[in-house]
């Protein structure tokens, strides 16, 4: 996907490659889904390749043209390498497998071709497994010389304390609207009116409004919405049809999304994703109350690391909307 590190992140890439000695030899990227991580960690390992920096005293970003930065660009570079979700049979794999970390075992053991940095790549790195995690731990406790481990993740905080522990954490910033706006018209001719709508609704994700950018996907999405705010007065069960046919990490962000808006009106603040449910959350806020859906958003927090793996999907999601109605039941009581 071809999405430039926007200038917030740009500086951000030139401030950690200012001093390369200095820096950590595993980084954890992380920020919310979809604002260009990817482009970020990918600048970030060619300005460590690229041999010769466009200004070696102090930003060190990738110069684009020396034989690192081409191969590089052509995808081949022989010092890097990058571990992500497989397809198969034009199906993506649910996690990153053990045998996937220990295939960089050679590498990591070889000197590097072009006598300069490695680097490995791990996109998304929640994704991995146990095992997998654990033989990557493993290399982060001896890494090899010039070894740079990149790992990036939007949920930081479902990968294993001892993974963490061992990496610096980096947090990507989010890129501003205007730029957000420009790359949406540049990249797929959306209008800024209709850019404007489609980041509120993906809580300013250009990756996710450029998907959404397509008419049957945004309708499909704004049923999601429409199913979720519905409730309780549509029975869960019906609810439950609409949600168990979407991708269960667009619906369950959408519902942690909503239940965080819904707290922030109950709290008399304006809702930060969803801007045109603003009166229907007015009349939910009436009904339920801000201790429940605190307690909501934190064990829907907490449940997140099933979404790869869900034993029964359709009780994944039947159980994910109870937790979110209990905030109304306790109202009740209340
Ligand atoms: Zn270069």
């Amino acid at each position: 996907m071809s999405m430039p590190p926007f200038s917030a992140q740009t500086e951000a890439v030139g401030c950690l490659l200012a001093s390369p000695e200095r820096l950590a030899h595993a980084l954890l990227l992380r920020g919310s889904r979809g604002i260009g991580k990817a482009a970020v960690a990918a600048a970030l390992a060619k300005g460590l390749l690229c041999e010769n920096p466009a200004d070696p005293r102090g930003r060190g970003l990738a110069c684009g043209h020396c034989a690192s930065c081409r191969w590089f660009d052509a995808g081949n570079h022989p010092d890097v390498r990058t571990i992500g979700l497989l397809v198969k049979d034009g199906k993506v794999a649910s996690e990153i497998s053990i045998n996937q970390i220990r295939e960089l075992e050679d590498f990591i053991g070889m000197t590097a071709f072009r006598d300069g940095a490695r680097i490995v790549l791990v996109d998304p790195a929640e994704s991995m497994s146990v095992p997998a995690a654990n033989a990557l731990l493993k290399m982060l406790e001896e890494p090899g010389r010039r070894t740079y481990f990149l790992l990036v993740t939007h949920r930081a905080d479902s990968l294993p304390a001892t993974v963490r522990s061992r990496c610096r954490s980096v947090a990507v910033p989010a890129p501003d609207s205007a730029e957000q706006q420009a790359w949406l018209a540049a990249e797929a001719g959306i209008p800024p009116a209709e850019a404007a709508r489609l980041l509120a609704l993906t809580g300013g994700s250009p990756l996710h409004a450029r998907h959404l950018a397509d008419p049957a996907r945004l309708t499909a999405y704004r049923s999601l919405l429409e199913a979720i705010g519905s409730l309780p007065d549509t029975p869960s069960v019906a609810v439950a049809d609409v949600v168990a046919g979407a991708e269960t990490a667009q619906w369950y962000s959408l519902l942690q999304r909503w239940t965080s808006d819904l707290a922030r009106v109950c709290a008399g603040a304006a809702p930060s994703f969803f801007p045109e449910s603003a009166p229907r959350m007015q009349q939910l806020c009436r009904r339920c109350s801000l201790a429940g859906l605190t307690r909501a958003a934190a064990r829907l927090q907490r449940q997140a690391v099933l979404i790869r793996h869900p034993l029964n999907p359709r009780l994944f999601v039947e159980e994910s909307l109870a937790l979110y109605l209990e905030a109304f039941e306790s109202s009740r009581q209340g």
